[in-house]
């Protein structure tokens, strides 16, 4: 079900023909099987439309639940009547009705309650009939240890400890939407914060190689699966539409421009099950995952389709609420990728238009904003400044009708004007190198919103080609990693050599990777290089290598522990772009 949402979603922002038929497919398979009861769906496990329920019956509900969402969509894009139909009487007589009796699963709670109360509440807002929500309440009121998310955070004690646990943050937003509960905020930011202590990776992610980490979560070699991470994606959007905490955006960046891009292909026709912020062998082999032992590839289901199904949903729900409706009718950045935002504004909804055109993430100067109206209107647009600047004194800066304002770091700043139709502003966001310290002995560099990684050549192995760009690889170092970085403040700060590339067809895309040519149906290797790349100094540590038992790296060694070997130069690329990396190093003082 999860591939399907991603499936219309892109098809429609894309208005791709050929996409939208294949999506229409489903659609219509969906429409065609409503039930009596209100119920939808397939009748018996056996429906190859309907693969959710040939695994486990409890994701059942869960799926049609999922289903009813991604009919809503498409009704949003459509207007198709029959779909909002389908959805309402799903809604009123299947829940409302308890032909589905409250709480019959284990896993349906910790997961449906949310989608159940979701629905209902879309269906609120399109009709403005409370009777939705009514259905729903002694579904969402029936709750188990596993699916009180709000009792669990504040204890520290998440029954539920698989990669779920991020999405109950989200739970906790929505039920303060509900109760008006105003400790919910302190709950989610002190669960943010423990999460923070205990399992946060170098690429904004949290470890989740199917549960959390009980010990040492913070490790660069743990893994992380993509499902948590989509999970922790939507979570944040939806943190940062309930409360409008301008942190919740700095997360979100980081998660979408660091470990989002890096567990796909950067033609996306490969991903992992697995990541690692410190990934310097990738194949099948036994680690310390709670996975089989391909989760680590690049290939078409490196160990459960699952990721198949959540990989496609980060980028288009980030693209869609790049912009969102304030409740004074204006507009509010949550990033700053080039867009171009249709939205009706102002106390009179006058049609507006407003563009956005820049090289963001990579680079944060001359971002320029064009605001284009049917006539001259009254509203406020609110930019967001990124936390991430600010520590060098730093600051945001504007640029409107000749004159500067500087922002301050971690705030709204709102624009209100008249505006014109034609009018322009522009935006700068400084982006120097930094280096974010990790434990005693590493150190994460960071540039804007991007973390930086080694660059480690490559030799790519095919192990199974499945068909046109789909192939299955195992990836084996082909330079030396085990490098540490000299991070003397002043020093290391001025001795980063930036080189800046223009942003080609795959962003992504680290030089020499092995990407699918669809012109020449071949696999090729990409010679341009990355957007950003940093040159700094580091050395080498002749005793940090591979882990005695699994091939991956070994915890990184003490300062007073290592062996140094010479000083060489080495090259930073974009976390994202990279496949096999460093991105903890160990730091020399
Ligand atoms: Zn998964």
């Amino acid at each position: 079900m999860g591939w399907l949402r991603g499936l219309v979603n892109i098809a429609y922002m894309l208005d791709d023909e050929k996409l939208k038929k294949k999506a229409q497919g489903y659609i219509e398979y969906l429409l065609s099987t409503r039930q009596d009861d209100g119920s939808f769906g397939p009748d018996g496990p056996k429906d190859s439309m309907w693969p959710d329920v040939n695994y486990e019956h409890v994701g059942y509900e869960a799926a049609r639940i999922n289903a009813a969402g991604i009919l809503l969509n498409y009704y949003g894009f459509t207007k198709d009547e029959r779909a909002l139909d389908l959805v309402k009487n799903f809604v009123l007589e299947y829940y409302g009705k308890q032909h589905y009796k409250p709480g019959s699963y284990t896993w349906f709670n910790n997961i449906g309650q949310r989608g159940i109360r979701g629905l209902a509440y879309s269906l609120y807002s399109i009709t403005g009939d409370i009777a939705y929500m009514d259905a729903v309440e002694p579904h969402v009121a029936y709750s188990t240890p596993e699916s009180d998310w709000k009792t669990g955070y504040i204890h520290k004690d998440p029954k539920c400890t698989h990669g779920a646990v991020f999405g109950g943050l989200a739970a906790i937003a929505d039920d303060y939407l509900f109760s008006g509960d105003e400790d919910n905020k302190q709950v989610i930011d002190d669960g943010l914060k423990w999460l923070d202590e205990t399992q946060a990776q170098v690429g904004g992610n949290y470890t989740a190689h199917e549960f959390i980490a009980t010990s040492d979560g913070r490790n660069p070699t743990n893994g992380s699966e993509c499902c948590p991470i989509t999970n922790h994606v939507m979570t944040l959007h939806r943190l940062f539409a309930v409360y409008g905490d301008t942190s919740y955006a700095d997360r979100l960046e980081e998660l979408m421009f660091n470990a989002v891009p890096a567990y796909i292909t950067a033609d996306a026709w490969a991903r992992q099950y697995d990541q690692q912020a410190n990934q310097v062998l990738c194949s099948v082999a036994k680690r310390r995952f709670d996975n089989r032992d391909d989760a680590n590839i690049f290939g078409i289901n490196p160990h459960y389709p699952c990721c198949n199904g959540t990989l496609g949903a980060p980028l288009p729900a980030f693209i869609n609420q790049q912009w969102m409706k304030t409740e004074d009718n204006g507009l509010v950045a949550l990033s700053y990728i080039p867009v171009e935002v249709n939205a009706e504004v102002g106390a009179e909804n006058v049609k507006c238009k407003l563009t956005v055109d820049n090289e963001y993430p990579f680079r944060g100067t001359g971002m320029k904003f064009t605001v284009n109206v049917e006539k001259p209107v009254k509203f406020t647009i609110y930019l967001r400044a990124p936390k991430y600047i600010g520590d060098y004194g730093e600051r945001t800066a504007i640029m409107l009708d000749g004159e500067m304002t500087k922002i301050e770091p971690n705030a709204l700043y709102a624009l209100e004007r008249e505006w014109h139709d034609g009018d322009t502003f522009e935006m700068n966001i400084p982006m120097n190198t930094k280096f974010i310290k990790r434990t005693d002995s590493s150190v994460a560099v960071k540039r804007g919103p991007l973390y930086y990684a080694l660059r480690i050549k490559e030799a790519y192995r095919q192990m199974k080609h499945n068909y046109e760009g789909s192939a299955d690889w195992e990836i084996y170092p082909a330079s030396p990693w085990n490098i540490g970085l000299f991070t003397t403040f002043r020093a290391a700060y001025a001795s980063v050599i930036e080189e800046h590339h223009p942003i080609g067809e795959f962003p992504w895309a680290h030089q020499e990777e092995v990407l699918y040519n669809e012109k020449e149906k071949a696999f090729k290797t990409w010679r341009e290089k990355e957007p950003v790349i940093l040159h700094i100094r580091g050395r080498m540590i002749r005793n940090w290598g591979y882990h005695r038992i699994y091939p991956m790296s070994d915890d990184i060694p003490c300062e007073k522990d290592r062996e140094y070997g010479e000083e060489v130069k080495v090259e930073l690329i974009p976390y994202g772009c990279s496949a096999l990396r460093i991105s903890e190093f160990p730091s020399i003082e």
